[in-house]
């Protein structure tokens, strides 16, 4: 396995477009290897299957362009904190060595959203550690792995932001990711799966909607917005600050 330069973590298959497809994308462009670890299989949403959120999984992964997708078969809507479920993600961790991990919301609305995020905050801390031992698909020890910096993506609720992620260019490329859960959003025929908060096209317009203003907030068209996990501490350089024009 050939190390990512980012790994984002997501309770349920499609999350990761929702909050941070943008991003995904954008950083692909540049160059960047990017994965997704799918925590559970989404079996509990009230539309669609195990098969089909599988099929539409690896849909958004060929329109992103992805380098890497994994799902831990965790229980959707039993999503504990456990030395198990945290084993799992550390195995992930270490078999890729991230320097950035992505992680959901602290808080949501959806209960699954906020145990995942403590769930996968808590493994990324315990990967660091060496005394937690875990193996390789070859049976051979893991090396401790900590990513150096961590950051929270949007999902359904507000989040106190610390920056904007200007998606303006790959907006279009990401309606395309997020259209490929196809039986989750924007369903316009009727089919004798019951409605959800999700299923409405007016969903997808809101989510176009937010995209939008959290591109005036940041300067741009189309925009996502994230939070810093631990903020940036020792640094000794302003490179990132001095190359980036921020539009006021
Ligand atoms: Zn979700």
């Amino acid at each position: 396995m050939a190390k990512l330069d980012i790994l984002v973590f997501a309770a349920h298959p499609d999350d990761a477009e929702l909050g941070c497809g943008g991003m995904i994308i954008s950083m692909l462009e540049q160059g960047y290897k990017v994965g997704i670890i799918d925590l559970t299989e989404g079996e509990m949403g009230s539309r669609g299957t195990v098969e089909s959120r599988y099929k539409e999984a690896d849909l958004a992964s060929q329109i992103m362009g992805l380098t890497y997708r994994s799902n831990l078969k965790i229980s959707d809507s039993i999503i504990e904190n456990n030395r198990t479920n945290q084993v799992k993600i550390i195995e992930e961790i270490r078999k890729t060595t991230p320097d950035l991990c992505f992680i959901g919301a602290p808080n949501d609305r959806h209960p699954d959203h906020r145990k995942a995020t403590r769930l996968c905050a808590d493994a990324i801390f315990y990967s660091g550690l060496s005394k937690i031992e875990t193996k390789d698909s070859d049976d051979k020890p893991q090396n401790p792995w900590r990513p150096h910096h961590v950051f929270h993506y949007m999902q359904d609720r507000p989040i106190e932001y610390h920056f904007i992620y200007d998606i303006s260019d790959v907006w279009n490329t990401k309606k395309k990711a997020m259209a490929a859960f196809s039986t989750q959003f924007n369903v316009i025929e009727n089919d004798h799966e019951p409605k959800t908060y999700i299923s409405d096209p007016s969903f997808f317009e809101q989510l176009e909607a937010r995209a939008r203003y959290l591109g005036h907030l940041g300067g741009c068209t189309y925009g996502e917005a994230f939070a810093y996990h631990n903020l940036p501490a020792g640094i000794k350089s302003f490179d990132s600050f001095l190359q980036h024009k921020q539009k006021r």
